[in-house]
């Protein structure tokens, strides 16, 4: 097991508060990263935003502010955003950031002496809102097909990044190893698109003239220009740890896992291995791919008004149930589908049916029998055999699915636990036998049983859902035990303290009319 775990979301960009899709990346980054930490990994979890670029000058022109005020402005959103709904990153970083700057500046000269860059001519086709010289077939009808718009016929002189020179090398990387890029679509999209680029030469441009853009980090061998974007952006992966001179900075980089939206596959599958590779850094772990959430089937649009802000759906439905949707609804790597529908679906029938009903049934018997109290088992039997096998594999299985990135199959696993518990409770039908002459100590085996069974759940669902996890553990007397829980030992059967008081309290997850869901329109 590696014992270190670096995770990072993209670095989102200021024109906008954040919406579904850059929650449902920061959701999935913190989840792995608490994941690894009970795993007893050293995690770092890099989150932030990205502040250069011509987009920031047109934000700045709407607002009637400097483009350093816009910037100001949304990164102190998305900061205070992540802040409210508990996301525990380790650092947020801005790539106005005095050391960021200092380290592409000093990554851009190495790059440079090393040969890697060159000055020249350049016309194209250019897209503002993509920030890039399209192609031909980049268009669709004339238009940019992610910006709905015309691109600008631009001619200038430039600095290129000869990426194109390790494009062989990279070709063979991703052959060899297999999950460098997961899942496998993506993998195959990557290779078919380094033949394509292949053939286009594979320089990419690296700078704007100041005269056009000075909203950028100076070029240090040329000060009438500044940095293009993504060389820019990128890089923050490695400012975020401490590069080049924090102790911490190998061992960090060498376990680092980057996560994002297929939209940005092409820069981090392609130009950043390449970087990295003229830099003279060995590549990342691996590329995590996640696809496109659509709202009511609708890609998500500034236009349409459909983009889902997390703050409302914490106001509505508390955050843990819409994280626990978000994590559980979208099968990694392909698109998913947002409806208030679906998300109330999912919060019954999971949370409040399965998980919040195990919860208060037990604590509500081990109050009427067992005086509130842990009880003490009894001889068992096949039943309670079965419940033990089934929280038995979880601990190994839970870790198969989190470091493969399926927090859905992870989630779909820890709940076979909570169906199991519900299924024994049923068959040993404990408020029945309680009336039986000498089914005390029967009784009891089935409520430790099914005690020790939500105590295993709540350690495996800590990473997903932090508070209900430490709610859960301190109802049935174990508050506490998540400060020094480790995985997998605290998952093993039989770590309950016997006798420790319990507390029944109200429904977890109170359940949620379908019918309410319309009223204040989220
Ligand atoms: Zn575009």
């Amino acid at each position: 097991m590696s014992e270190n775990f670096y995770v990072t979301t993209p670095i989102y960009y200021i024109n906008g508060e954040p919406h579904l899709g850059h929650t449902y990346t920061t959701v999935l980054a913190d989840t792995l990263a608490r994941y690894h930490a009970l795993a007893g990994e050293r995690s770092f979890f890099l989150t932030g935003s990205d502040e250069h670029g011509e987009k920031a000058l047109e934000v700045a022109a709407e607002r009637q502010e400097t483009p350093q005020q816009v910037a100001d402005h949304y990164a102190k959103i998305f900061r205070e955003v992540w802040d409210t709904l508990g996301i525990r990153y380790d650092r947020f970083i801005r790539t106005t950031d005095a050391d960021h700057k200092a380290v592409v500046q000093s990554i851009l000269q190495t790059v440079y002496d090393g040969g890697h860059i060159e000055f020249k001519e350049y016309e194209g086709l250019y897209c503002v809102g993509c920030e890039r010289f399209l192609t031909d077939r980049d268009l669709e009808d004339g238009l940019c097909p992610d910006h709905e718009r015309a691109p600008e016929k631009r001619s200038e002189a430039n600095y290129f990044f000869k990426m194109g020179k390790q494009f062989a090398w990279l070709s063979e990387f991703i052959e060899t190893n297999p999950d460098f890029i997961r899942p496998d679509r993506y993998r195959n999209e990557v290779l078919s698109m380094l033949k394509e680029e292949s053939g286009l030469g594979g320089d990419l441009c690296i700078s704007r003239p100041k005269t056009r853009l000075d909203w950028g980090i100076e070029l240090p061998f040329d000060e009438g220009y500044v940095c293009y974007v993504w060389f820019d952006a990128l890089i923050n992966y490695l400012t975020g740890i401490g590069y080049p001179d924090d102790p911490d900075f190998p061992a960090l980089w060498a376990s680092a896992e980057h996560l994002i939206g297929k939209d940005i596959l092409k820069p981090h599958a392609i130009f950043w291995p390449c970087m990295l590779r003229a830099i003279g850094l060995e590549p990342y772990r691996h590329l995590n791919v996640h696809g496109y959430w659509n709202v009511d089937s609708r890609k998500i649009s500034k236009s349409l008004g459909n983009r889902i802000s997390p703050l409302d759906m914490n106001e509505k439905y508390g955050f843990e149930s819409f994280r626990y949707y978000l994590l559980r609804d979208m099968s990694f790597g392909i698109d998913s589908n947002f409806t208030e529908e679906s998300l109330v679906t999912r919060i019954n029938s999971d949370l409040a049916n399965n998980l919040g009903n195990l919860v208060s049934r037990t604590l509500n018997m081990v109050k009427r029998f067992a005086e509130g109290n842990v009880p003490e088992p009894g001889p068992i039997g096949d039943l309670e055999r079965e419940v033990m096998e089934v929280a038995g594999r979880l601990p190994e299985a839970v870790d198969r699915e989190m470091r493969a990135t399926r927090c859905h199959r992870a989630l779909e696993t820890i709940f076979g636990l909570v169906d199991a518990a519900n299924r024994y409770l049923e068959r040993r039908e404990p408020w029945k036998v309680a009336k039986q002459e000498g089914g005390e100590e029967s009784v009891r085996t089935t409520l430790y049983t099914c005690c020790e069974a939500l105590r295993i759940t709540a350690i495996l669902l800590s990473p997903f859902l932090p508070l209900t996890a430490a709610e859960i553990l301190e109802r049935i007397g174990q508050s506490g035990e998540l400060e020094s829980a480790q995985l997998p030992q605290s998952a093993q059967w039989g770590g309950i303290q016997v006798g420790a008081a319990t507390q029944k309290g109200d429904p977890l997850f109170p359940r949620i009319d379908l019918e309410t869901i319309g009223e204040s329109g989220a």
